[in-house]
């Protein structure tokens, strides 16, 4: 299997009605990438610049970002083409590894726009490589920019940031050394721009000290907190019923968390995300984590907050 390093550069209007009003948010001007093959040797490489058809002008913050004028950019190949010329390059085996999570969401959506055919029907695998970075190299959580990683790293900087193919080359370089740094390349992603159709379809993983699950979309939030595999707290280790220490609890609607003990795996987090569809309708990602005593304690007194502040609040109305 090859890995297909993806970096694109997009224009956007400068004012957000221009913005909506257009039906894309985002027009791809620039897709650049590094084909590596399995044992992470550059193959190949894409570069090209694509000729706009939905905005004119180029927004002032992207331009000084990126130094490509409209001028450069019209007598190049339009996205339909560039496009389907790039995934043909790809191959057939491969998967995506990107910084972050935009470029697979942007690339699709302007697939759609386009009435090209789709790149999966559901959710996809790759790699996040911000994410990888993350875990590999700090706490998991945090979210550098690329040129961090790079200086992080000591790569040489030879060229500018902010080119689709001076990024794909960054990013590559990056991702040669987290995969050469150790196990992290277990820590795939999936990209949600095509939710799971249905019950058949979730994703359920586990890694090593987690699990994720990602649902097929619910009209709203109750009827999405109203699914058993949504809300159940067996052990993602084993699969036995566990004690509810907290049961769902939510601050602001939007993340939901939970505490349960398995007899054998101890103490286990849960925590629900409600995102929301491109059709306006939610799914939820789920994860569950094992925990120590003080972890579980911080969530308790953090429901406690919440309790004491809804009984303030009912009390001053
Ligand atoms: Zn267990």
């Amino acid at each position: 299997m090859n890995y297909i390093i993806l970096d694109l550069e997009w224009n956007q209007a400068d004012d957000l009605k221009t913005k909506l009003e257009s039906g894309l948010m985002f027009e791809i001007i620039e897709i650049g990438a590094i084909k590596l093959n399995s044992e992470m040797i550059e193959i190949d490489s894409f570069h090209e610049l694509i000729k706009p058809q939905v905005f004119d002008h180029m927004n002032q913050v992207t331009g000084q970002l990126i130094h490509i004028s409209m001028k450069e950019l019209q007598d190049c190949r339009s996205f339909n083409e560039a496009a389907a010329d790039f995934l043909r390059w790809c191959g057939d085996d491969f998967i995506f590894c990107t910084w972050g999570s935009l470029d697979l969401t942007e690339l699709q959506r302007n697939m759609d726009f386009y009435n090209m055919p789709g790149l999966s029907k559901k959710p996809m695998k790759y790699y996040d490589v911000q994410k990888l970075f993350s875990i590999a190299y700090e706490d998991k959580k945090k979210r550098r920019t690329l040129q961090y990683a790079v200086e992080f790293l000591h790569i040489a900087e030879e060229v500018p940031f902010h080119r689709a193919d001076a990024d794909a080359v960054y990013t590559a370089e990056v991702f040669k050394r987290i995969a050469a740094a150790g196990s992290v390349l277990k820590y795939y992603s999936f990209d949600t721009y095509h939710l799971p159709q249905n019950k058949a379809e979730e994703i359920n993983v586990v890694f090593d000290d987690y699990a994720k699950y990602i649902s097929r979309e619910f009209i709203n939030k109750l009827s999405a907190m109203g699914d058993k595999d949504v809300v159940s707290t067996r052990c993602f280790l084993c699969g036995t019923k566990t004690r509810k220490k907290v049961p769902w609890f939510s601050n602001n609607g939007k993340s939901y968390y939970s505490v349960m003990v398995c007899p054998k795996h101890g103490n286990i987090k849960g925590k629900i995300r409600m995102k929301k569809s491109t059709q306006d309708k939610v799914f939820v990602v789920k994860t569950m984590k094992q925990i120590n005593a003080e972890t579980v304690n911080d969530i308790i007194s953090k429901r406690n907050q919440i309790r004491e502040d809804r009984r303030d609040r009912r009390h001053r109305s």
